[in-house]
């Protein structure tokens, strides 16, 4: 698969802020710009400034945008979409290595907003799935109880559930029982 390790990182970001929509855990995770700016240390997105009430706006109409990326039926839907997002955040790629990374590009314009830095780093993400061939690997979680999205980076793409606590069990007991079955079926000796 085609997919670096930075975009592997966007990835994870992007999960992460799709899964603190109520659409997708029923409550608001990130109900003020308290809960934003925290989300902003624990990811370590670098270069923003302080955040308004207009940040976590931004934030939250970005991220109904991008869930959408997770439920249409074609590649040529997702493509519109990722286009749409990307264009509006007005991007320029330029090659940085601060704070110690390796050199890597970064996506957003200097000094972006938020939800402009967001877009156009999450949104190129998307865009190098879609680009690899991997749509299908955007994933929602199958738990009845459950409408959270991930990424399916397995080699096989087997994974069906996401990594919440109650979904991850299910899908560490499936594992367990696979890896169970696969033991007996061994012959001993
Ligand atoms: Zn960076
Ligand atoms: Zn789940």
């Amino acid at each position: 698969m085609l997919i670096t390790h930075d975009t592997e990182c966007s990835l994870s970001v992007l999960v992460e802020l799709l899964n603190t929509s109520p659409d997708a855990c029923g409550s608001e995770q990130l109900p003020d710009v308290a809960a934003l700016s925290a989300f902003v240390v624990r990811r370590d997105i670098s270069e923003v400034d302080s955040l308004s009430p207009a940040d976590l706006a931004a934030v939250h109409r970005l991220r109904s945008q991008l869930r959408e990326v997770f439920s249409v039926g074609s590649t040529e839907e997702a493509a519109e979409l990722v286009n749409a997002v990307v264009a509006a955040a007005g991007t320029t790629p330029r090659l940085t290595n601060h704070d110690q990374h390796d050199w890597h590009i970064h996506y957003f314009a200097p000094h972006a907003a938020l939800g402009d830095h967001l877009a156009a780093e999450l949104g190129m993400a998307l865009a190098f799935i879609v680009m690899a061939g991997e749509r299908e690997r955007l994933r929602r979680c199958e738990a009845p109880d459950c409408a959270r999205v991930f990424v399916d980076l397995s080699r096989n793409r087997s994974r069906r559930y996401c990594d919440s606590r109650t979904c991850g069990n299910r899908l560490h007991v499936a594992a367990y029982r696979a890896r169970q079955r696969s033991a007996e079926a061994v012959p001993a000796g």
